[in-house]
């Protein structure tokens, strides 16, 4: 299969064009990856039971791992579950459309493909303009999970989504580097508080805010323990390369880079602006920005490990960010991307 790359230019028209043609893909039960104000979603028509099977069947991901639903409006979100309005209508006003994804009991209409069996369906409304048009023309909702194979890091460019799947897509929707850069928040809405079961775009802070202290998963689980929600699994966003975590200053850093110098035959070096690097020809540096500045550091995280595992390098050395506000999303990222492969 030839991929079709739809290349959005800001042109209008042009650009209403490319995303209707990619909608007829939708509807004709093909798959379309499509950027978000997250990453790039891998998107099949939520509807259509078979074209959501090979969402599976292309990433690798395994079947009782279930999917994001996509839809453009507060009412896809009643149309689609059992929610009850007082409870997630503050959360909508206050977040939505955004990367909040919510859990909750789902209606009938949404196979047990998509909810791998579940009697819950996750749902949210993208804010990139080009998810939403998407959604829009394919008048239907768009199951979608990140547009990568199993386990890897997320895409945030189409041409990490082609470094994954050409050849077993239809088409992708390239808008340039997608703006958040890491994956939804994922609010587990059936328990009482509700259940942080993801963090990422939206602050645990500002949901609180809303409304009060919700339930925490705490950190990843080991692989082979009962898994508290699907998806959890300890190893993922990991590239082929080691990734060593260190402690955020400056000299942890520096000892760091030099212990895996020693060790390691290429090696990567996450690097936030200024601090020092050993010289070696032996280092590949990816200029990661300022710590502490969590918007761009999460923007350019799976942009930075997938150059360096590119470049190649056997070991990534990277400062491991606070438990608080976005910084709490790239930390869990970082902490499953350095989980050692099963052996
Ligand atoms: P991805 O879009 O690739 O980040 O994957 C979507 C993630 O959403 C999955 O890995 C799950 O963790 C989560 N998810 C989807 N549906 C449910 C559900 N019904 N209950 C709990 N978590 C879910
Ligand atoms: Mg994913």
């Amino acid at each position: 299969m030839l991929t079709q790359r739809l290349i959005l230019t800001g042109d209008e028209a042009q650009d209403k064009q490319l995303i209707q043609q990619a909608a007829a893909i939708i509807r004709a039960g093909g798959l379309v990856a499509f950027p978000t104000e997250t990453v790039y979603g891998l998107g099949a028509d939520a509807l259509n039971p078979e074209a959501v099977r090979r969402i599976f069947l292309v990433k690798g991901r395994p079947a009782w791992d279930p999917l994001i639903v996509h839809v453009d409006t507060p009412e896809g979100i009643f149309r689609y579950t059992h929610a009850e309005r007082a409870l997630v209508e503050p959360l909508i006003r206050a977040f939505m459309p955004g990367p909040l994804t919510l859990v909750l009991p789902k209606r009938e209409m949404i196979s047990d493909i998509v909810t791998a069996g579940r009697d819950t369906v996750a749902i949210r409304i993208p804010l990139h303009p080009v998810a939403r048009a998407l959604i829009r023309y394919s008048q239907t909702p768009i199951a979608a999970p990140s547009a990568n194979k199993f386990g890897r890091p997320s895409p945030t460019t189409a041409d990490h989504v082609l470094d994954d799947l050409n050849g077993e897509i239809e088409a992708v929707l390239d808008a340039g580097q997608t703006p958040m850069g890491v994956e939804s928040t994922i609010l587990d809405m059936t328990t009482q508080p509700p259940t942080l079961l993801r963090p990422g775009g939206v602050p645990k802070e500002a949901i609180e805010a809303v409304i009060g202290t919700l339930r925490s998963l705490g950190q990843p689980i080991a692989e082979g323990e009962a898994l508290p929600a699907p998806g959890l699994s300890a190893r993922h966003y990991a590239p082929s390369a080691r990734v060593l975590l260190c402690a955020p200053t400056p000299e942890a850093f520096y000892g760091t880079l030099v212990d895996a110098l020693s060790q390691y035959g290429f090696v990567g070096a996450m690097r936030p602006k200024g601090w020092r690097v050993p010289q070696s020809p032996r280092l590949q540096v990816f200029e990661w920005g300022a710590w502490g500045d969590w918007e761009t550091l999460a923007q350019r995280l799976f942009l930075g490990l997938r150059a360096l595992e590119q470049a190649p390098t056997h070991a990534i050395v990277c400062p491991l960010p606070p438990e608080e506000g976005l910084a709490r999303a790239v930390r869990d990222r970082l902490l499953r991307a350095s989980q050692p492969p099963k052996s």
